[in-house]
């Protein structure tokens, strides 16, 4: 039986090399070679014994995701990758270039069972969780990327395909190798994750870790945001505005809430004000992303003024809010929107879940 390496926290690796009597730092050694050097073969792995890189042949893999189509955007530089899976499945992630601050955005699985209504991921329903190798694997292909365009990788967010919370064993799995030293090394304050609001493993991951957290509001009232996201009929506005208040996160870090703008829907003024009431006195911050059309959708983006009105509204009164600027508009970088032609194509489009249920 092989197993996939890339799979392994850092304790499992060092167990199962303790039973193969090597000796446990040599764990540390493989995960440098794999994460920090992004070496897929042990042949490479100069500083193992050579019986020992054999021995790791016979029982270990590499996860294999491999990028079918990159687009690359005109209007900034973004770069959006679609992979195929071993089990070719596809997902996506994008690469953003901003200054100096580059971001992997990243996806957790393969569809997702939230069924947002302004979402593209949500047509295909839930497919599969992705392993942490599949996600680790996406963050070192675009670490890589970014160093072929002279810069290096600063910022991960999870913000892909999938809810992130919903596949939480592998997500921390994952953010084990993203936060080790001998891993990826990044800091907690470079890491986000977003939800759209499964407040209880909010309260896990918070615990737990010191990374930066977002939650996808969207709305003023249970009653548009019940429209919107099914999610918010197992935890609604309320238990949000709770969460924020209780959650165990360091002093001083703010929580991002993001509001995507869909025009006639959650953008008058009247929603602002609702917003403010809510967010007022918090420690939080509003990115507000103006809605990005997809292909048959039955929202619209509002006109710049209502985004430019809202946020005013907002600083108004003391709620410090900014517009999110939106990469890759010209190639189709909203989550979902690239992988959806193959699912099309394979005839998995809209196969289930905009009626299937939330368990949690
Ligand atoms: S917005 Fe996020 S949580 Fe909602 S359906 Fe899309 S991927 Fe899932």
């Amino acid at each position: 039986m092989t197993y996939k390496i890339d799979n392994l926290s850092i304790k499992e690796l060092q167990k199962f090399i303790i039973d193969l009597n090597e000796k446990p730092f040599r764990a540390k050694q493989l995960y440098k070679w794999i994460y920090q050097k992004g070496i897929t073969s042990f042949e490479e792995m100069t500083d193992l014994p050579l019986n020992f890189r054999d021995k790791l042949s016979d029982i270990f893999e590499f996860t294999k995701i491999t990028p079918i189509e990159q687009l690359l955007s005109k209007l900034d530089g973004s770069i959006k990758v679609l992979f195929e899976l071993e089990d070719k499945n596809y997902i996506e992630s994008v690469l953003m270039f901003d200054g100096e601050r580059v971001t992997a955005c990243v996806s957790t699985q393969v569809g997702c069972r939230m069924g947002c209504k302004f979402c593209n991921t949500a047509k295909i329903g839930l497919i599969r969780n992705l392993t942490s190798g599949e996600i680790i694997r996406q963050i070192i292909y675009l670490k890589d990327l970014a160093r072929q365009n002279n810069k290096l990788l600063s910022n991960i967010v999870f913000m892909g395909m999938g809810e992130p919370l919903d596949n939480y064993e592998n997500l921390t799995n994952s953010l084990d190798i993203i936060l080790d030293e001998d891993g990826l090394n990044f800091s907690h304050r470079k890491v986000t994750v977003s939800t759209c609001g499964i407040i209880d493993k909010l309260y896990t991951l918070s615990k737990n870790y010191k990374v930066n957290i977002a939650i996808s509001l969207n709305a003023s009232s249970n009653k548009i945001r019940s429209k919107l996201m099914p999610i918010n009929k197992k935890f609604n506005i309320e238990e949000i505005i709770k969460s924020i208040k209780n959650l165990p996160i360091p002093k001083r870090k703010r929580i991002t809430i993001e509001y995507v703008l869909i025009d006639g829907i959650n953008n008058t003024k009247r929603d602002a004000n609702l917003l403010v009431k809510l967010l007022k006195g918090l420690p939080v911050k509003v990115n507000l992303i103006v809605y990005n059309k997809i292909k048959d959708s039955q929202f619209n983006p509002p006109d710049l003024n209502y985004a430019l009105n809202f946020q005013k509204t907002l600083i108004n009164n003391g709620v410090a809010t900014f517009i999110r600027k939106s990469f890759g508009q010209d190639i189709e970088a909203a989550c979902g929107q690239l992988y959806a032609k193959y699912y099309k194509e394979r005839g998995l489009w809209k196969r289930s879940n905009l009626t299937q249920e939330i368990k949690q």
